[in-house]
């Protein structure tokens, strides 16, 4: 009897075996439905027998193999395998990552893609639509319009303008592939010459062509990066090759996508990402599937997709913290990018101006090649100046220091635009009792709550759960409740009384989740309808303002204060983003920070606009405490209603990694139990135990052996995951 070993989406390691029924030919990589536990399940055949260790009788049939789907390649299964080995997932969990939404209703949710401007009509639309509109004269119009428009693209302010039913006909549209999002910008100007640095670069990347070879190009915002990965893309692209582009954010940063498919004009450039609509992202993971499409521009979740003439993987901002998955299959996406190269042997690009620490010791210990563009590639951009505003000696009015108001209304009379920059979203981070000290806290967090002034209402930004803004205090009764600390909502409103005649616009998750409000705004500020934006690092993130020339941090010195080793390195790498966001386009750009620190080293470092100097101090901190990338860590991380069961849990996991370590002998430290930082989340109590090796060899040993351990532990209650490489102590 034919047997199939299926990988199956579930928390179990190990395979479950099928019997074939006659008449299915199966291979391995074969997508196929099965049933489990009374459960129809896709999964993938990752092996193929005569015999199984289980009964025959007991066995089940392969239900169907999934239409329209070619067996995933067998790089993909060497992929797949590696990550669920690496990262200490069962490999049905793995694979499922790696697949679009196989059913209409598996979607994320049914129109994933947010209906926002501005849109264009497909091929597909163009060829499908004529005929499906014969019977409504209101759509037939609007197509019609739409296709004697400029690029057939229709707007955001003119989306805006249409009656909700043609809205709900468009999503449709969008979710059949009919119509989709066109980048909003103004087609990128004529590709320039490239100066010497960045021919030098793509010479570099394009030499390595056929061989496994990883680059780190580092070069400062606007120093023309960009154009190297697009050089040597085309060059792939030329050669027949495909190319595999990740970058942190998609929705956020149209413009890449738009530069991408001006570059290589007459080619195929689709997009994977988990905001696409199911149908959509099916199609695009085809094309990459089936060659068709010269090049996926996608993030993390594109590490996986599937390109049977891959030829170079470019990694943009390699140093962002998104690429890392925190649930789930946590793999980090640039890591998986860079397996995949080697797996393939071809050459893989990460570009950035900051550095992840890792990367820059692969770098300066020669493993990776190291480019650099040292200078901007617009000639007459300057680096910022920095200004620092101690918020010691000058305090904050309304949480704006004097220096940044008095900037801020320099731009205004200048018609230059400014851009506030605070990681924190809400009026104010917490509610305090001016009489006894009483904080507003979460009942199910360890964690102020929020206070959200225009909701009137308080919010906690960990688990969700809200409450009307009290109007007394709960302890003693005292009216006078203060708000503490400035939210991006705050700030909107202290610069509005401010500067009453100045355009604002607050950017931030709150003020963006209206469908198209993002697109709308930036439509605003490219044309110079904004004078100031406030908000979170939503703008720290590849946009190009041609009228900015002032950045104002705030709240820097959370970040400096943090427990978390990686939070100066992540808040550093930030704030040299947004430092590059100011004077771009030939106008000199000003970057004034408000801290109680003005003293520390990120700063001065800064002000020289030396992210090398910074990160040699951060790695010296690193080399001397024992953390990455000097040591691999991996957090083992438990949860459960009872703080109790957390603790004996994770006491029994410590005891069982020791023993593990002694018996085997391996330079791993198990540390005792700690509670998370968060130390209770959703009513749920957390804590972890922390391993760390020098040796990845040795840490990897330890967890394939730990992880078989924990499973076989009393858990009641207790859910729990392992995190390699963890993006910090949470
Ligand atoms: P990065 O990706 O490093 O931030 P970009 O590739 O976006 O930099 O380039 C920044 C700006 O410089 C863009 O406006 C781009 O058109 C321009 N640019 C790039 N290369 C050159 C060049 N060789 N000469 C002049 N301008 C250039
Ligand atoms: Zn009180
Ligand atoms: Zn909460």
């Amino acid at each position: 009897m034919a047997i199939a070993r299926i990988a199956l989406p579930v928390a179990v390691y190990g395979e479950f075996d099928y019997w074939v029924p006659s008449g299915l030919s199966l291979v391995e990589g074969s997508l196929v439905r099965v049933r489990l536990a009374h459960r129809a399940r896709v999964g993938v055949v990752v092996g193929l027998a005569d015999v199984s260790e289980i009964e025959t009788s007991r066995l089940q049939p392969v239900t169907e193999v999934v239409a329209g789907f070619a067996p995933l390649p067998a790089d993909l299964l060497a992929v797949a395998r590696f990550v669920a080995g690496y990262y200490h997932e069962p490999l049905g969990q793995v694979l499922a990552q790696m697949l679009p939404p196989l059913d209409r209703e598996a979607g994320p949710r049914r129109h994933a893609t947010p209906l926002a401007g501005p849109l264009t009509l497909t091929a597909e639309g163009l060829a499908e639509l004529p005929q499906r509109l014969a019977r409504s004269p209101r759509l037939a119009a609007l197509f019609a319009s739409w296709r004697a428009a400029e690029d057939s693209v229709i707007a955001e302010h003119e989306l805006r303008a249409l009656p909700s039913h043609v809205r709900a006909a468009l999503r449709g549209w969008l979710a059949a592939g009919w119509i989709e999002p066109a980048p909003d910008v103004p087609p990128a100007p004529a590709p320039h010459e490239p100066n010497p640095e960045q021919a030098q670069a793509a010479a570099a990347i394009v030499a390595a062509q056929g061989r496994f070879a990883p680059f780190l190009l580092q070069g400062v915002t606007g120093s023309g990066k960009t154009a190297v990965y697009l050089a040597a893309a085309a060059a792939a692209v030329a050669g027949g090759a495909q190319v595999l582009l990740l970058v942190p954010e998609i929705n956020l940063t149209p413009q890449f996508e738009r530069r991408v498919k001006d570059a290589l004009p007459g080619r195929s450039v689709v997009t994977l990402h988990s905001g696409l609509a199911a149908g959509l992202r099916r199609r695009h993971w085809q094309a990459a599937a089936m060659g068709a499409a010269d090049v996926v521009l996608g993030t993390r979740l594109a590490a996986f997709a599937p390109l049977p003439r891959l030829g170079l993987v470019v990694v943009d901002e390699e140093h962002d913290p998104s690429y890392k998955q925190q649930d789930l299959v946590r793999y980090h996406g640039r890591d998986v990018a860079v397996w995949r190269a080697r797996l393939r042997g071809v050459p893989v690009v990460l570009g950035t101006a900051t550095p992840a620490l890792e990367t820059l010791l692969h770098a300066q210990q020669r493993r990776y090649d190291w480019l650099v563009l040292s200078r901007r590639a617009v000639p007459e951009a300057r680096s910022p100046q920095v200004v620092l505003a101690d918020d010691r000696t000058a305090p904050a009015n309304e949480g704006l220091a004097d220096a940044l108001v008095a900037a801020i209304g320099q731009r205004l009379t200048r018609g230059e635009q400014s851009l506030v920059f605070v990681n924190r979203r809400g009026f104010a981070p917490s509610l305090l009792c001016s009489s006894c000290g009483w904080q507003a806290g979460c009942p199910q967090c360890s964690a102020r709550l929020v206070v959200h002034r225009d909701a009137g209402e308080l919010r906690c930004h960990h688990c969700g759960h809200r409450a009307r803004l009290p109007r007394s205090c709960p302890d003693c009764g005292n009216v006078d409740l203060f708000p503490l600390g400035h939210g991006t909502q705050r700030l909107e409103a202290a610069l509005a009384a401010r500067f009453p005649t100045a355009r604002i616009a607050r950017v931030d998750r709150d003020s963006t989740r209206r469908e198209g409000a993002f697109a709308a705004i930036r439509e605003q500020v490219h044309a110079g309808e904004i004078d100031v934006m406030v908000g979170t690092q939503m703008l720290a993130k590849g946009h190009d303002f041609p009228r900015l020339t002032l950045v104002g941090v705030l709240g820097a010195d959370n970040a400096l204060a943090s427990a978390d080793f990686r939070a100066t390195e992540r808040f550093g790498a930030l704030l040299f983003q947004v430092a590059g966001r100011a004077g771009r386009a030939g106008l000199p750009g000003e970057v004034i920070v408000q801290t109680r620190y003005p003293d520390h080293p990120l700063f001065a470092a800064l002000a020289r606009n030396d992210y090398d100097g910074f990160a040699a101090a951060l790695m010296e901190e690193r080399r001397a405490a024992g953390l990455p990338p000097f040591a691999r860590l991996a957090l083992l991380g438990a949860e459960a209603p009872e703080r109790a069961a957390v603790e004996r849990f994770l006491a029994a996991a410590q005891q069982r990694g020791l023993a593990i370590v002694r018996e085997q002998e391996l330079d791993v430290e198990v540390f005792p139990p700690v509670p998370s930082a968060l130390a209770r989340r959703a009513g749920q109590e957390r804590g972890q135990v922390l391993a760390r090796s020098a040796s990845r060899g040795a840490l990897q040993r330890f967890l394939a052996r730990w992880r078989e351990d924990l499973d076989a532990l009393p858990a009641r209650g207790v859910r729990f995951a392992l995190d390699v490489d963890p993006a910090g102590f949470s």
